[in-house]
């Protein structure tokens, strides 16, 4: 199954990420002007019609594509999937507008954080035609015809160009990774804290000003729909700054990425009372342990 309906219009879409369900979300909003947030890897762009299928709207409906992020499991499959949208119009943050026109940057880090191997196997995103894309700053309301708007709010930190989209009518939010990892059936947060851009500070605030909507519920690209809120503002804000001390404490007795990535392993399988994770997890927290790495060789 590719599409879920979550909430009140919205479903949700599995990519199947490199196979992997329930690891990569996008949402779909119904209604007069559906509107496409995220898309999942180049790789998986085909997965995403099937779900726009099963949710019943055809690819040339499509009015618009917000993708909350430039990073490759969110807008790699932006440029591909415009081919099937010919009337959808793209929404993105004026920082990501030069990386979705011109990829190049994006997938040479990618690269560095991943690895070649794993970047072919997510695909090479296509470029975005510039003309196609409408760039937005801090704030922008977005009509999704009957009455619906979205608001797209800025919110730095996990990358400098990532926004979150509120849905003014029944209050879900879509938090991009604003907050952390929560996949269903997984009891534990994982930080999303992935170089070459996350900083502690901004992400703290960032979480503050989505809170301050007083979301209905949350909707989480990794993965899916939450109603514990508050829960997962303070775990991961909480979260982020434990990281950020534990991986510091590490580093400065020269700790390599790999010790440090098995010691913060060690600590979401204790929090999920667990004693295996699925690769999906170990991947994410090897990223954010790196990111932080990152953060601090900047900021030593
Ligand atoms: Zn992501």
């Amino acid at each position: 199954m590719y599409a879920r309906k979550v909430s009140d219009r919205v479903y949700l879409l599995d990519t199947y990420a490199l196979g992997q369900r329930g690891t990569v979300g996008a949402y779909l909003i119904k209604g007069p002007k559906p509107a496409l947030v995220d898309c999942g890897y180049a790789s998986s762009y085909q997965n995403v019609l099937e779900g726009l299928a099963e949710a019943g709207v055809m690819p040339t409906d499509v009015r618009y594509l917000i993708p909350t992020h430039v990073h490759l499991d969110h807008a790699g499959a932006a440029g591909r999937l415009l081919r099937e949208m010919p009337n959808a119009e793209v929404i993105a943050h004026e920082r990501s507008t030069p990386h979705l026109v011109d990829p190049t940057r994006l997938v040479e880090s990618s690269i560095m954080v991943f690895g070649k191997a794993i970047v072919d196997l997510y695909g090479a995103p296509e470029p975005v035609p510039a003309e196609r894309i409408t760039s937005v700053g801090k704030e922008y309301h977005v009509d999704l015809g009957d009455g619906m708007t979205a608001l797209l709010m800025h919110v730095p930190g996990h990358a400098p160009h990532q926004i979150s989209v509120l849905l003014e009518k029944s209050g879900a939010l879509l938090t991009a990774d604003a907050v952390g990892i929560v996949y269903p059936g997984f009891n534990a947060l994982i930080p999303t804290t992935p170089p070459p851009s996350f900083k502690p500070d901004e992400l703290a605030a960032s979480v503050g000003n989505i809170r301050q909507t007083n979301p209905s519920e949350l909707l989480v690209p990794h993965f899916g729909t939450r109603s514990d809120t508050e829960w997962v503002f303070d775990r991961t804000v909480e979260l982020v700054k434990a990281w950020v001390e534990e991986v510091k404490e590490e580093w400065r007795k020269k700790a390599t990425l790999d010790e440090i990535a098995e010691k913060m392993e060690h600590e979401v399988q204790r929090d999920a009372g667990v004693t295996e994770l699925p690769i999906y997890a170990q991947v994410s927290i090897r990223t954010s342990v790196m990111g932080i790495m990152h953060y601090l060789e900047k900021n030593a």
